[in-house]
């Protein structure tokens, strides 16, 4: 047993000395059990405070401290008001200061004439006199010496919870500062922190807590924030070697011969970009360790011949490869593509999707089981059901933003000594999804950062919707000349004649299209009738397709160059993008119109920067800020707030410089079992073991 005068970290909170019993609640409830905690709850900001000075010194609007006698009260608090409301009057030497409480009845009884206090709380100029509101108060007694007085300083402020002011966490925390700090043990080398120019983390705390300085906050923060993000870049570098020592790949067979009958496949030839992405892809595939790549590329930007070839790779060593996409009609879309570029090969495709009737998807199955399918196209949801493969040697993820997920699962499934698949994952939308996927995925990330040449030029308008006559006759113009048009609404059913795509179909068939072949497209029709209009739209029989964003991600039809999205403002910034992404995939030039009424600044400013830009990095960074950071990581998958700290796109430096450290680290070290690893592995597992799933593995 320790000594009960002691403060250690793990000393309860409600055995600290001066810790009010009602407090207590409060400090559990913010998870503050224990000394330790306390010391690791972080302020929200400082706030700066003036130096103690004379009444007639005070500036207005600031923080400040002062002291003085009480020359008058209100007498007893007014009860019965709205706002219980007691006032007195501090005088020194130099001047007068009216201090006002509200809702603190107590204070009347606490405070009388011919005190000696300080006070301290931010002023505020009311005519003549200068007056705190709700001020912090100390009681100077005559028996005691008097306090000094105070110096400018940063007062940390830290959130805090009903019940448990402010000021408490603040003088609790001071209270116990300073042996706490003795015991704090770090967990970086010195070398390496050193080499970081980070502070040893005992003086990040300190000056955290008892800031000297801007200049103290500022080092303190960098320093808890790289240890988040080492934390959790180790957690996926251990994860990741873990999985590496455990489960092995089939290396994929590749040579001259296998690249040049993969390339005759395809009608065109692939750009520098896509040969960059592909030589990263080759190379994964020919090694016995599972490849976790992610291929980003602005939509348009041919990822999808990047992933056959992958594909074919493995149906040229004998093995099979799966493709998912997000939607079923992505799925279909790809099937038809790809069918096309292998016509009069032997290679074997089935499309499983969840729409197949349950005989047929069973067949499929056994199929695949067999080994009697090359390569098995589906949806996303075809992982979640578990089909098993004869020989899987590789899964390409299409448009996928959740990679983490899959990855858990599979490791959890497949366990130790497993042969695992390789897995691609193509994705748009660059940069808040890269972000979280350096965040959150331990991946490989190769880019394809330059579409095919020769397209056509994409321009963009924004029109009111009293415009939509006017638009519709440009628009039927241009299908009369030959072009094929998207229109896109919100909904399948709508409250009126432009929100719905039903209404919209009728509307147009009546009007500005009348005897021109439309067709209609939403996720509730059945998946034939799905492929049929889909079909047909691609070899020209229906000129303009009225749509949801069931057409959203994926859809690549060339000869299609017009698109109308309704409403636009109701849309997100990159669900625009990826919709205008549909056109301009051929050589001709495209049209997009975004016909909507903004109801908020917001939406005002998703349809500017529509028009201002078509590069998916710059349609990403004002994505970002205007959803803010937090939406971003809200693709987090642990859920709840993972970063205390850590802010993005601000903090991006410290975490690739953490992301370099984490990996250096675990590749000298696998699986962190070493002496000088300890600390970081046991601190690292609190914070992320159980987000990782490594909790039950190590
Ligand atoms: P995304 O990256 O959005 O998935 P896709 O793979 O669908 O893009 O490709 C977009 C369009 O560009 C398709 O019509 C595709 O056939 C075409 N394409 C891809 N690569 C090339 C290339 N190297 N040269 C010409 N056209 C290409
Ligand atoms: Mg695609």
């Amino acid at each position: 047993m320790s000594d009960p005068g002691t403060i250690e970290l793990r000393t309860p909170i409600d055995r600290l000395p001066g810790v009010r019993r009602d407090w207590v609640p409060g400090f559990v409830r913010l998870g503050l059990t224990n000394v330790g905690r306390l010391i690791d709850h972080m302020p929200l900001r400082h706030e700066r405070e003036e130096a103690e000075a004379s009444i007639a010194d005070l500036a207005a609007d600031a923080v400040v401290s002062a002291r003085g006698e009480v020359t008058a009260t209100s007498g007893a608090a007014r009860f019965g008001r709205a706002r219980p409301r007691f006032e007195a009057v501090l005088h020194d030497h130099s001047g007068r200061l009216d201090l006002i409480w509200f809702n603190q009845p107590y204070m009347a009884r606490k405070i009388s004439r011919g005190m000696q206090l300080r006070v301290q709380g931010k002023s505020k100029r009311r005519g003549d006199t200068l007056q705190i509101v709700n001020p912090r108060i100390e009681i100077i007694s005559e028996d005691r010496d008097e306090p000094d007085a105070r110096d400018e300083r940063l007062r940390p402020v830290y959130p805090t919870t009903e019940g448990l002011p402010v000021w408490a966490i603040e003088r609790v925390v001071s209270s116990v500062l300073d042996d706490a700090l003795e015991q704090i043990e770090d967990h970086l080398p010195d070398d390496l922190r050193t080499e970081r120019e980070l502070p040893p983390l005992r003086n990040a705390y300190r000056m955290l807590h008892a800031p000297r300085s801007e200049q103290d906050i500022t080092e303190a923060r960098r320093r808890l924030i790289y240890d988040e993000l080492l934390m959790l870049q180790s957690g996926l570098a251990l994860r990741r070697s873990l999985v590496e020592r455990s489960t092995t790949a089939p290396a994929l067979r590749w040579d001259d011969k296998v690249d040049q009958r993969i390339r005759a496949r395809f009608p065109f030839a692939l750009t520098p970009q896509q040969d960059h992405a592909l030589r990263d892809v080759i190379r994964d595939l020919q090694r016995t360790r599972p490849a976790s790549r992610l291929i980003q590329g602005d939509v348009g930007s041919g990822k999808t011949v990047v992933a056959l070839y992958a594909m074919l790779m493995a149906v040229a060593s004998g093995a099979q490869a799966a493709l998912l996409a997000p939607t079923s009609l992505l799925a279909e879309q790809h099937n038809a593509t790809i069918r096309g570029m292998l016509r009069g090969s032997d290679v074997r495709i089935a499309l499983l999707t969840g729409n197949l009737p349950a005989e047929d998807s069973e067949r499929v199955r056994a199929r695949i089981a067999r080994g009697e399918v090359d390569l098995v196209i589906g949806t996303h949801a075809l992982l979640g059901e578990r089909v098993r493969f004869k020989s899987l040697a590789l899964n390409v993820i299409d448009e996928q933003h959740r990679f983490g997920v899959v990855q858990r699962a599979t490791m959890r499934e497949h366990g130790e000594d497993a042969t695992l698949p390789h897995t691609l994952v193509m994705t748009a939308t660059p940069i808040p999804r890269t972000l979280s996927f350096t965040l959150f995925g331990d991946l490989d990330i190769s880019t394809i950062d330059a579409p095919p040449p020769g397209r056509g030029i994409t321009t963009t308008e924004r029109h009111p919707l009293a415009d939509r006559e006017r638009i519709d006759a440009r628009v039927r113009a241009l299908v009369d000349a030959g072009e094929q048009a998207y229109y896109v609404a919100p909904a399948i059913e709508g409250d009126d004649e432009r929100t719905g795509v039903r209404q919209l179909h009728d509307r147009l068939a009546a009007g500005a299209f009348e005897g021109v072949r439309l067709g209609i497209l939403h996720g509730r029709l059945p998946a034939e009738s799905r492929d049929a209009v889909m079909e047909r739209f691609r070899s020209g029989v229906i000129r303009v397709l009225v749509a949801t964003t069931v057409i959203e991600v994926g859809v690549d039809i060339p000869n299609a160059n017009i698109m109308v999205v309704e409403h636009a403002d109701r849309f997100g910034l990159a669900q625009l993008h990826q919709l205008r992404g549909r056109v301009g995939r051929g050589d001709r030039d495209a049209h997009c119109f975004l016909m909507g009424d903004p109801a908020t600044p917001e939406g005002e400013q998703r349809l500017d920067a529509m028009v201002k830009t078509t590069d998916g990095f710059e349609i990403a960074e004002i994505d970002f800020e205007l959803r803010g950071p937090g939406e971003l990581v809200g693709e987090r998958q642990s859920g709840g707030g993972m970063f205390r700290l850590a802010e993005f796109p601000r903090d991006v430096p410290l975490l690739m410089m953490a992301r370099r450290d984490a990996q250096a680290w675990i590749e000298r070290s696998p699986t962190l079992d070493e002496p000088g690893d300890a600390l970081l592995k046991r601190r690292m597992l609190r914070a992320f073991g159980e987000g990782l799933g490594l909790a039950d593995v190590v």
